[in-house]
């Protein structure tokens, strides 16, 4: 049985649409694996990276052709011989972390996360822009009926890089927590943030995302400036310094206002890729990296969608206008995330 799937055979600026949908024969299942009929996947900026070729350099893609794609949301269709507690008409979501080896350090100590022989879902194998993909049992999350496609299917990436970050950045009550970087993570990690009771600033560059911020809760915004000096003094005149700061925005600059802007013995999430500046060991901060999330932070937050009301800002498009919402968000021009439909 064959597909159509959005097909990357040749890594290239997405404005030479680079993605071709093509007929290609459907995923056969192995015994532990499900067949997932593909409602929704999410567009994220590192399907972009990945295509465009600024991750090669990082190993992805590992190969080539490849159909990109990681954060998907589906009815299972077929199953193997093994599978023994998701059927037949189920929906579940998938996540960048595609599968892991179960059996190492990390997998034991439920941070599969950080796996050594991870598969990612559409960088070294086959991911969600595409009418059907397979995926191992234990690497499927179950999904209520209840939650849209558009609204379910970025709960898989930008969802749970949110939650985890959130997680990490050790929310309290008492605490005010900056979130730098206010697109498709960021909202749904103020969010988070202000559910864990916490004060929670947006700060971004843009005044469109700083608006964003406050809509979906965040107490108070400032915005970024290139002039680092200039914007701690603003952070500091308006809100104080912050207890903790979560980084989704990809530039050493925020890395380097975050870090400036928490007191001494604060905690800062990075989640981009960066430099860390001079570290001053005398003010104890802590820095720490954050990625994707496991399998149980992934049902933890599939469950807080469905009682919590969490928003999440969502734009649908036809799966054939890949090449088009991928440049519209290389051009910063999709309002919270773009969500293909097959
Ligand atoms: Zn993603
Ligand atoms: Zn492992």
């Amino acid at each position: 049985m064959n597909m159509q799937a959005m097909l990357l055979s040749k890594l290239a600026p997405i404005e030479s649409r680079p993605l071709k949908m093509t007929s290609v024969s459907q995923p056969k299942i192995k015994k532990d694996e499900l067949l997932v009929e593909v409602e929704a996947c999410g567009v994220c900026r590192s399907n972009l990276h990945v295509i465009e070729g600024d991750w090669k350099k990082h190993g992805a893609p590992s190969i080539l052709p490849i159909i990109p794609g990681h954060e998907i949301v589906g009815f299972v269709r077929k199953i193997g011989d093994s599978v023994r507690h998701i059927e037949i008409g189920d929906r579940v979501g998938i996540q960048p972390l595609y599968s892991s080896c179960l059996k190492c350090e990390y997998c034991r100590n439920g941070r599969e996360n950080l796996c050594e022989s991870a598969e990612i879902t559409g960088e070294s194998v086959n991911g969600g822009y595409a009418e059907f993909i397979s995926v191992s049992e234990p690497f499927a999350t179950l999904v209520p009926d209840s939650l849209k496609p558009e609204y379910a299917a970025p709960l898989f990436c930008p969802g749970i890089t949110a939650y985890k970050a959130v997680k990490a950045s050790e929310p309290d009550r008492n605490k005010t927590i900056g979130v730098f970087g206010v697109g498709g993570v960021g909202h749904i990690a103020i969010q988070l943030a202000k559910l864990n009771h916490a004060r929670v600033i947006a700060i971004s560059r843009s005044k469109s995302h700083l608006k964003l911020g406050e809509s979906v809760g965040a107490d108070s915004s400032v915005k970024l400036l290139d002039d680092s000096k200039q914007f701690l003094q603003n952070l500091k005149n308006e809100e104080g310094l912050l207890d903790s700061a979560i980084v989704f925005a990809p530039s050493d600059r925020a890395i380097e206002s975050a870090i400036k802007s928490v007191k001494k013995g604060g905690v800062v999430v990075v989640c981009v890729f960066g430099k860390i500046p001079e570290f001053r060991f005398y003010e104890e901060k802590i820095v720490k990296g954050s990625v994707i999330g496991s399998r149980e932070d992934m049902r933890e937050l599939v469950k807080i969608a469905e009682e919590s009301g969490l928003k999440v800002v969502s734009q649908a498009f036809p799966l054939r206008e890949a090449n088009k919402v991928l440049a519209e968000l290389k051009n910063s021009k999709v309002h919270g995330r773009a969500v293909l439909l097959p």
